[in-house]
């Protein structure tokens, strides 16, 4: 066992990839870079990461701001319910433990958004306590390194593995360094295709590798398909007015701004009738373009329909520009948004594409 962790760690020292999370041990930082590459690549997530630190420097600046704020910051990322829960936590953390993390398992795990997987990454990383965070990347490894044929999707596989790492872990004496190096080795060499096992520090001790069985692990359990549902959007446009609304709390997206949105049940149903029933001038409005977006989350596929309708003015109305929406009263929830001041709505990723055709359709 001592051979293999010297091995490993060697490995680590001299292979890793500088990360700017790697180089620090602020609890802060460290917890705030495992929420944003939660279900995202490091690349995408790095901009991120600094577009924060950047922003709010420790718990309490990020603690401060306003949840559109912290959603804004987010935007583009996507499972924003990882963003409401990072300012909750902030939160918690700056009311309960007056700013500094804790370090206690129970005590991370009762803060929002904080599972196992975090809260074992905050403990060895920032505190260089005994942990094993199971991410992704270390199931793969462990599930070939002892060749585990419990699916890696499944609960048990991390109940299984956890003691044997963990021995590992604690007979390295660093259980921060221990922990990068197996998602590193994961990331960079274990990977799912054509693993580099010539180059692994764990190549003698693989079951996988002496079984030449790599591709026989991971086992997964298949997933349901993702359920598919249609919306109708209207993007409504006014004099540089665009009407939208803020998504309630309960669903996906959760305050959220996009344009007006009906679910319908075929491709064929444009929710007309419920339109012209809440929004009776609409039927003046002008169409200025359609189009369809296909958008992937985890358990949905969502078919969106965008119709681009313009409103015209009004023969002998005139309001002043404060005041021209009334021309066309929305009802809650929606309200119009001036274009300039979009950028202080947060937007989730199929509405900014949405965004920019309907600009498109409206500027041509
Ligand atoms: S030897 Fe190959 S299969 Fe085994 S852990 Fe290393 S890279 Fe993965």
């Amino acid at each position: 066992m001592e051979r293999v962790i010297q091995t490993l760690l060697t490995w680590y020292n001299l292979r890793a990839r500088n990360l700017p999370w790697r180089e620090t041990s602020d609890p802060y930082r460290i917890w705030l870079s495992e929420v944003i590459l939660q279900q995202t690549r490091v690349a995408q997530g790095m901009d991120y990461y600094h577009k924060f630190v950047e922003k709010c420097k420790n718990v309490n600046e990020l603690a401060s701001l306003d949840e559109a704020e912290v959603l804004k910051l987010w935007q583009g990322l996507g499972y924003y319910s990882r963003a409401r829960n990072l300012h909750k936590a902030a939160q918690k953390v700056v009311d309960v433990f007056g700013g500094q993390f804790p370090k206690e398992l129970d005590e991370l795990q009762n803060l929002p958004g904080v599972g196992e997987y975090t809260s074992n990454a905050i403990r060895a990383f920032a505190f260089n306590l005994p942990a094993v965070a199971i991410d992704g990347n270390v199931k793969r490894v462990s599930s070939r390194w002892f060749g585990v044929d419990i699916p890696i999707n499944k609960s048990e596989f991390s109940r299984e593995i956890y003691p044997w790492l963990m021995k590992y872990c604690e007979e390295s004496e660093q259980p921060n360094l221990f922990n990068q190096a197996l998602i590193e080795l994961g990331a960079m060499v274990c990977t799912p295709t054509n693993p580099k096992c010539g180059e692994c520090p764990l190549n003698e001790s693989c079951f996988a590798n002496l079984q030449k069985r790599q591709n026989d692990f991971p086992v997964l359990e298949k997933k349901k398909k993702p359920l598919e549902v249609r919306y109708q959007y209207v993007a409504l446009h006014f004099r540089g007015n665009w009407a939208m609304y803020c998504r309630p709390d309960t669903e996906i997206w959760a305050k959220l701004y996009e344009f007006p949105l009906q679910v319908v049940a075929s491709e064929t149903d444009t929710g007309i009738d419920s339109w012209l029933e809440n929004l009776p001038w609409i039927e003046s409005g002008i169409i200025k373009g359609r189009k369809e977006f296909k958008h992937q989350l985890t358990h949905r596929t969502i078919r969106a329909t965008c119709w681009v309708v313009e409103m015209g003015d009004k023969r002998g109305e005139r309001l002043s520009p404060e005041n021209e929406t009334k021309l066309y009263p929305l009802m809650e929830p929606y309200q119009w948004v001036r274009e300039v001041d979009m950028e202080l709505f947060p937007i989730h990723r199929l509405m900014e594409k949405m965004m920019k055709f309907a600009k498109d359709c409206i500027s041509s």
